[in-house]
């Protein structure tokens, strides 16, 4: 089993077809939508993880791109030196996925990874430089 992020755009006529629902039943993927921008009758984004056989996530990219969906795989993650981190707050103002908040038990700042998408606007709003991608 591997994890694997994945940008999806696709065209306005794709809305009123069960995508995501074969790609579950057909290759055995899970989905987890991290983001969506969606609007009906025009074109939409989505970012993904897809959990499964590497090959099912294979053929699952496969299916889509047949389907006029492009997928854009995300190979990068935010790294963040913790422990020099001060915890002004700055960076969670312009983390709009709610990845980075303060704590109110102890307002020390919190990064869920599971949240980020990866928009690095948080790169230039920390003073202390704290946040770099890290391509893998
Ligand atoms: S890259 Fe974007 S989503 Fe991720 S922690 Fe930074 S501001 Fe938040
Ligand atoms: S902006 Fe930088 S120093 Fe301030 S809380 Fe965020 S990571 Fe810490």
């Amino acid at each position: 089993m591997i994890k694997k992020r994945y940008i999806l755009n696709f065209p306005p006529q794709s809305g009123d077809k069960p995508l995501s629902y074969q790609l579950v039943r057909d290759y055995d993927i899970r989905i987890n939508i991290l983001k969506a921008e969606v609007y009906p009758g025009k074109r939409g984004s989505l970012l993904l993880e897809l959990q499964g056989k590497k090959e099912n996530i294979e053929k699952g990219v496969k299916y889509l791109t047949e389907h006029q969906v492009i997928c854009e795989p995300l190979d990068k993650r935010i790294h963040f030196q913790e422990e020099k981190c001060i915890d002004c707050g700055n960076c969670t103002a312009v983390c709009f996925a709610g990845a980075l908040t303060m704590s109110k038990k102890n307002w020390k700042l919190e990064f869920d990874k599971s949240k980020c998408v990866v928009c690095e606007l948080c790169i230039p709003a920390c003073p202390l430089h704290l946040f770099e991608i890290d391509f893998r």
